[in-house]
């Protein structure tokens, strides 16, 4: 298995390079990143989607964390059909073992504890006022997996077709070029994200939460005599 050096991966004593990414997330079916079980307080909604306080109103939002684990299980999926022997998440001491003997593909784009994030995931806020409708479930008794006709509840979801800002940034990674393993893996990230898309948040299960990156383009920054100089720009 390629192991990335630390030379490649514990260098945020400096930044060389810097790309960010910017376009916009369609979900193209109703899309529900909640706040849990917990309904917020006087919420007549038990599954709410989770919303920011922007200028005094609620907005529903796509989290930066949400976004960041779900590139990084699909980039792990990638990884593994390469690497079989690749760790998973919580084989800790396997994570621990990186310093030492090499960072795998997936750490050393999306960090772990030893070492930061070499991206950086923004939360996606709504570029328009998304619509919201809400709908009543028939629950399913966990014990014995039957209907309990008995049992609704609410659950909120923002329609298909709103559209989400989006920003990533990368750094010390050469995107999009060639010379760095990390960039090959982002690139197919984004590729599958403008053509068949990534679920996030709830009931993947049934299709939801399916969004698409469209309009994304690229720029990329180098520091230069102490000031950041734009080297490359594009389209992704
Ligand atoms: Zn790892």
């Amino acid at each position: 298995m390629s192991k990335l050096g630390p030379d490649l991966v514990l260098d945020f004593d400096r930044i060389r390079r810097l790309t960010i990414v910017e376009g916009a997330l369609v979900n193209e079916t109703p899309l529900r990143v909640g706040v849990g079980r917990e309904a917020p307080l006087g919420s007549p909604v038990e599954l709410a989607v989770i919303t920011m306080k922007v200028n005094g109103r609620r907005r529903p939002y796509i989290p930066g964390s949400s976004l960041k684990g779900v590139f990084r299980s699909f980039i792990e999926q990638l990884a593994r059909s390469s690497y079989p022997q690749l760790h998973d998440p919580w084989q800790f001491n396997d994570v621990e073992n990186e310093e030492k003997d090499g960072f795998c593909v997936v750490c050393a784009i999306f960090g772990n504890k030893q070492v930061a994030s070499h991206v950086r995931i923004y939360d996606a806020m709504p570029q328009s006022e998304p619509s919201i409708s809400i709908r009543t479930g028939v629950g399913i008794n966990r014990e014995f997996q039957a209907v309990e006709p008995e049992v609704y509840y609410t659950e909120e979801f923002v329609n298909p077709g709103s559209k989400w800002k989006f920003r990533m940034d990368i750094l010390n990674i050469e995107f999009p070029g060639e010379g760095d393993e990390r960039s090959r893996y982002l690139r197919e990230l984004f590729t599958t994200l403008k053509t068949v898309g990534l679920q996030v948040g709830a009931r993947r299960s049934v299709g939801m939460g399916l969004i698409k990156l469209v309009d994304a383009k690229y720029k990329t920054y180098s520091i230069v005599d102490g000031a950041l100089k734009l080297i490359d720009d594009g389209e992704l």
